[in-house]
């Protein structure tokens, strides 16, 4: 495949965008080369500037569960836009996607729409401080949780692919409020709690990581997590920024049955438009602004366009609610081909999966950690598996740091496609 024009591309772009792009994830830095210019996409297919065809393994880092330009998404944008773009006054819109989230979450009254998963994070942050009254918190090493400064304290995904870990820019004073918990070590988090004890507001977690490659908790990780939380007055936040709306109508919360207190969404709850959102009970959401004292604001925050789109994406999944098994299935059919194609040459590797996400890293141990996703993202192999897949035609995150999304619109053709792919290409992995 020839991509001349997505070169000049981003050759004009890098003159007025840092580094050609809006935001890093986007470049190819971990595994080298220019990245592609998107013309335009449907179903389960991308088409790029140069007028190839690949399969996308990414769906716009999540939200396109059922496939690029959902025939209901994309009617509800365009019909929403003929009565206006912003109005920043309540409309019905907004209680009909809150209504509808809050049928579909456990565990949750009341939900602020936002315009990021990064403001969804920040704020529920907030929220938990001033609803303790604490100014600690703890997060996992590998964990992401968006860009804002108490996060950047050796966050995983984007940061770590650019090896600055602890970002320039992030102070002290900032830093110093953040504690680093290893994931999956439950008494690593109990150690860190008992050495500050009544000074952490919350504990945050992706509770599948996502942002190290797919990397599911351990068998009573979070249930664990709950119990810490219930004996030391923490507050629990699930960052199912990734995972909501993904791996169940009720993210993480339902199919694993743990209980948070709060929780952010992102990614799939916007169809493809910029919105995020977080949710709790409704004694804890009623500390926030104007019902209570927690300020949080935004002039987009609820934007009709966007509502439009999340509540399309919503009421889609929630009446197919056969396609998050059917999502499993095809999941687990890639897993087994590639595996079986993986088996057969002589590189380790391992396969991490649940519902809909998955990941292959080439390391002879388990992954479970930031540790073991770094250890195995060293080398060249991820490299050469990822742009031997795209001269195939098929297209992964550019890091062994990101998990792969499938979308519904995948057919098992598509899949079959990407297993003989794999197959050509291990061979090129000595
Ligand atoms: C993507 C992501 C975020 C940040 O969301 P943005 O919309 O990119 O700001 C936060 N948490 C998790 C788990 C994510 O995957």
């Amino acid at each position: 495949m020839l991509y001349q024009r997505s070169s000049a591309l981003f050759a004009a772009a890098k003159k007025v965008i840092p580094g050609g792009v809006n935001s890093p994830v986007r470049a190819f830095t971990a595994v080298g080369g220019d990245p592609i210019f998107v013309e335009k996409a449907k179903g389960a297919y991308l088409y790029d500037a140069d007028g190839n065809q690949l399969i996308d393994y990414i769906n716009s880092w999540g939200p396109m569960i059922l496939g690029h330009a959902h025939p209901d998404v994309l009617e509800a944008v365009i019909s929403y836009a003929k009565k206006g773009t912003s109005f920043g006054m309540p409309t019905e819109l907004e209680t009909k996607i809150a209504s509808l989230a809050v049928e579909m979450v456990p565990n949750i009254d009341k939900i602020r729409f936002v315009n990021s998963g990064t403001e969804a994070c920040m704020s529920a942050v907030r929220l938990a401080r001033g609803y303790t009254g604490r100014e600690k918190i703890i997060k996992f090493a590998g964990c992401y949780h968006g860009h804002s400064d108490s996060f950047l304290i050796q966050a995983g995904s984007g940061a770590v692919t650019f090896g600055t870990p602890n970002s320039p820019g992030v102070t002290q004073g900032t830093a110093q409020d953040t504690l680093l918990a290893r994931y999956n070590d439950i008494d690593h988090v109990t150690t860190i709690v008992e050495a500050n004890k009544d000074a952490v507001a919350c504990i945050i977690v992706e509770p599948v990581a996502g942002n190290m490659g797919c990397i599911p908790p351990k068998e009573g990780f979070l249930e664990g997590l709950r119990a810490l939380c219930d004996a030391h007055d923490i507050l629990l936040i699930f960052d199912e920024v990734m995972t909501g709306f993904r791996l169940a109508p009720g993210g993480v919360q339902e199919l694993l049955n743990v209980r948070a207190d709060i929780v952010t969404f992102g990614k799939v709850i916007g169809g493809g438009l910029p919105v995020g959102a977080f949710a709790a009970k409704a004694e804890i959401m009623g500390h926030l602004a104007p019902e209570g004292p927690v300020y949080q604001a935004g002039t987009l925050s609820g934007n009709p366009l966007a509502m439009a789109a999340g509540f399309a994406m919503l009421t889609a999944l929630n009446n197919e609610r056969e396609v998050f098994s059917s999502l499993s299935q095809k999941t687990e059919y890639l897993h087994k081909g590639m595996a079986k194609v993986l088996d057969a040459t002589s590189r380790p590797y391992t396969i991490n999966r649940i519902g809909s996400m998955i990941s292959v890293h080439f390391s002879e141990t388990p992954v479970t950690d930031f540790e073991t996703a770094a250890k195995a993202a060293t080398g060249d192999a991820f490299k050469t598996f990822f742009h031997g897949m795209l001269k195939e035609g098929i297209y992964i995150a550019p890091s062994a740091f990101e998990t792969w999304f499938l979308c519904d619109a995948l057919t098992y053709d598509d899949l079959d496609a990407t297993i003989v792919a794999c197959e050509k290409v291990s061979k090129t992995l000595a």
